[in-house]
Formats: C-alpha cells, sequence, structure tokens
C-alpha cells in the first residue's frame, strides 16, 4: 500500500505528553489556548497534527462539514473511528479535545507499526464542537451524524465582528448547504472511541485516574410560573397572603431531596427565580423560575419531573396560588455500547487500581456518533480541581500517560471486536 512501516515503534505515552505541550506552544498565549475554530490558529493545530500523522501513511481528507480525517487503510473497509476535536474556547485548557486526537495518534502509529490492521482504523478531529464563535456546539459531528437540522438559524449566525457562520465557513472551504454529506463518513464505521478529560471532580475525589463513561444525562429544563396577588407587606396578615415566592422557594428544596432520593448521579438544579413585583413593601405576584432536571435514565428523568411537578400542586395548594410549566429545552439520555463500556473497563483496569463508571453531564461529539447508531465508548482522565475551560486546566503527566496505555487498550479490543463480526 506504498505505506511508510514503522516496525518495531511501542506506545510511547510519554510523547502523547509532549506532543500536548509542543500544542500548547504553538497555540496558546499567557491566557491559554487559543484555537478557535474556523480562525488561523486553529487552522495551524490542524496542519501541525497532518505533519504528526504523516509518517503512519494514514491518508488525510476533510469532509464536507471541516472534518479531519486520518484513515489507515485495513483488510476490511469496515472501520473503527477515534475521535477527538482540535478546536477550543479561547483562554481554554491545553488538553480539552485534543487530548483525544494526539493520545489517537500514539495509538495509530503503534498499529501502523504493526502492519496492514485486519480493519480499518480512522482518526477524526471534528470541527468546531466548542461553538465558541458562533454559539453552535458539536458542528461537525452533528453534520456527520445527519442530526443538524439548524441549518437556517446557523445562516444568520454571526460572530462579535460582525462575520457571518456561512463566510467563516466558506474560507476553509465548507458550504453550509452541503454540510450533511459530511453523514457518508459515518456508512463505515462499526465502532467509535473518544477519550476526554471529565472536566469535573468526580475522580479526582475518588483517588482515581480513569473513568468510563455510561453515557451523557438526558435533560429537562422548565420554567414554572407562580402565580399569586401582590399585596401590601405591613397591612396583610400572614394567613392572608397569597405569595408566588413561597412556592418557588419550597420547589427549590424540594428538587433537591427529588435528586437526593433518585441517587445514580441524578442532578436537579433551581437555576434562578424573578419575583415581581420586586419590591420590599410587597408580597410576590409572579415568581418565574428556572428548573434543570439531568438523569442518565429516561424513566428515571420523567419520574423526577412527575415528582416535582405533583409537588409544585401540592405547594401551590397550600400558599393558594397557581403553577404553570412550560418545558425550554430536553434532549433524551445517550448510553453508551453496553459491549464497549466493558471493553473500556478492562483496559482501565490493566492500568489502573479500579474502574468507575459515571455519567458525561457535558455533551460530546460521542453523544452525535452514539446517535447515528454507531456503538460508541467514552473513557474520562481526571481533571485537577475540576476545572475546565480555563488556562488552569491540568492533569497529572502520570495520569495523561495512563489515559493513552487505556486508549490504546481498548482500541486493541474493539479492533478484535469488528474484526470478527462485532459492532455495527
Ligand atoms: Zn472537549
Amino acid at each position: 500500500m506504498g505505506r511508510t512501516r514503522l516496525l518495531g515503534v511501542a506506545l510511547d505515552p510519554k510523547r502523547t505528553v509532549s506532543e500536548l505541550r509542543e500544542l500548547r506552544e504553538l497555540t496558546g498565549d499567557e491566557n491559554g489556548a487559543q484555537r478557535v475554530a474556523w480562525t488561523d490558529t486553529w487552522e495551524r493545530s490542524r496542519e501541525w497534527l497532518r505533519g504528526l500523522v504523516a509518517e503512519t501513511g494514514a491518508t488525510e481528507s476533510i469532509d464536507q462539514a471541516g472534518n479531519q480525517w486520518f484513515t489507515l487503510g485495513g483488510e476490511s473497509d469496515r472501520a473503527v473511528l477515534i475521535g477527538g476535536h482540535m478546536d477550543s474556547v479561547p483562554n481554554g485548557g491545553w488538553l480539552d479535545g485534543c487530548l483525544n486526537v494526539v493520545a489517537g495518534v500514539e495509538v495509530l502509529r503503534r498499529i501502523a507499526a504493526e502492519g496492514t490492521p485486519p480493519v480499518t482504523v480512522r482518526l477524526v478531529s471534528w470541527a468546531d464542537e466548542e461553538g465558541a464563535r458562533f454559539g453552535r456546539s458539536l458542528f461537525g459531528s452533528s453534520a456527520a451524524a445527519g442530526s443538524m437540522s439548524d441549518q437556517d438559524e446557523l445562516r444568520d449566525l454571526s460572530d462579535s465582528n460582525g462575520t457571518t457562520l456561512p463566510d467563516a465557513l466558506a474560507a476553509y472551504g465548507v458550504d453550509l448547504d452541503s454540510v450533511l454529506a459530511a453523514r457518508e463518513e459515518l456508512d463505515s464505521a462499526a465502532a467509535y472511541l473518544e477519550l476526554h478529560i471529565e472536566q469535573g471532580p468526580v475522580l479526582e475525589s475518588l483517588g482515581l485516574p480513569l473513568g468510563v463513561v455510561l453515557g451523557t444525562f438526558g435533560v429537562e429544563r422548565h420554567r414554572v410560573t407562580w402565580r399569586g396577588q401582590a399585596a401590601h407587606a405591613g397591612s396583610t396578615p400572614m394567613d392572608k397572603r397569597r405569595d408566588a415566592l413561597a412556592g418557588a422557594a419550597k420547589l427549590a428544596l424540594e428538587i433537591r431531596e427529588i435528586a437526593r432520593r433518585t441517587g445514580g448521579g441524578a442532578v436537579c438544579t433551581s437555576g434562578g427565580v424573578v419575583c415581581k413585583p420586586g419590591i420590599v413593601t410587597s408580597v410576590v405576584e409572579t415568581a418565574e423560575q428556572l428548573l434543570d432536571q439531568r438523569d442518565l435514565s429516561a424513566q428515571r428523568l420523567a419520574t423526577m419531573l412527575a415528582e416535582a411537578k405533583a409537588a409544585s400542586e401540592r405547594f401551590a395548594a397550600e400558599e393558594s396560588i397557581d403553577a404553570a410549566w412550560e418545558r425550554i429545552w430536553s434532549i433524551e439520555p445517550i448510553l453508551f455500547d453496553e459491549t464497549l463500556v466493558g471493553f473500556a473497563e478492562e483496559a482501565i483496569q490493566a492500568v489502573a487500581p479500579a474502574v468507575h463508571r459515571l455519567p458525561s453531564g457535558p455533551l460530546h461529539d460521542a453523544a452525535e456518533v452514539s446517535r447515528a447508531g454507531v456503538p460508541t465508548v467514552m473513557l474520562f482522565v481526571q481533571s485537577l480541581r475540576g476545572l475546565s475551560h480555563t488556562k488552569l486546566e491540568d492533569t497529572r503527566e502520570e495520569h495523561l500517560e495512563l489515559a493513552v496505555s487505556a486508549l490504546d487498550g481498548l482500541a486493541s479490543r474493539t479492533l478484535a471486536w469488528v474484526a470478527g463480526g462485532g459492532g455495527r
């Protein structure tokens, strides 16, 4: 196949750490990473990646949504995908997104060095995961997954300098009207693997370097409008009040109990309450409360919502007020593939003292790929202090090395599985 062979090259996780440092030098400044998608600095990171992958003999292509692919042909066209994103938020961290890609390069080197793999291996750097410039996250992966349906809204978006999204894309050869053509990239995909920093405090609090991600949370967001009666704060006896804020306050406490009772990582948040008339001398007439509920199980999420609604009716009756619910946004939980979750656990067990299974609060490109029907799993590596999207984002060097080894172990198991007929 004319490929440059790297015979005898073993996995070298330390090389990944030094390459990540090199990338930080190349595309960051004193305020952090500056690889915002559709900018010169982002393009520089893609050129750098191109240079890194060249020695493996993998072929580069950029699809119609701007995703950058490197394909190492195997004996079969069915492909194991390893993915991440080179783009960052402005003043971002040195690991978010690019860890997955650079670790993937190391895995690709190891596989290429062993000769033609039994199935094709593809490394993908998704375009504009962060949505930092135009506010549309998961751009490239949602196009490839075929779930993008907001092109009409995207056409009208512009950045803070007034550049429109279509113009910014055009500078990188991407036509908004054609992005869904990227769907063909997933036609041969048998499995998808993604390593990411946790961006939260759970693994650090457990003292564990790595975790296997079970899926991404389903989310229910509602606005609850409580209606009572404005009345003078001095002349209205306590038992004659119809206080809208009382309902919101009771519900804000009750949803904490609902989440605790549900357990398993469920979370409920009362994100804000706006009161009217909002003056110190009046009982509150209306209180608009924002509610966010999340869980990995669609059924448990539905139960949490039903319990919150029932509680609101009870509080409305107690306070002689009304409660009206309006859904703002919702998304189903996305569960990763059970077989791949098992492989991920084995791969972690081979390098770490214990495995923790956890859900992902944030959405990732992996959720889009999974939604498209490709068996998917993610690995999380511990984030120090749970910080991300800041230059303070960090992970211990030895944990980064373990993460590269775990990704490699996961890739080996997945390759063997797909070669034996597993996967999609
Ligand atoms: Zn990310």
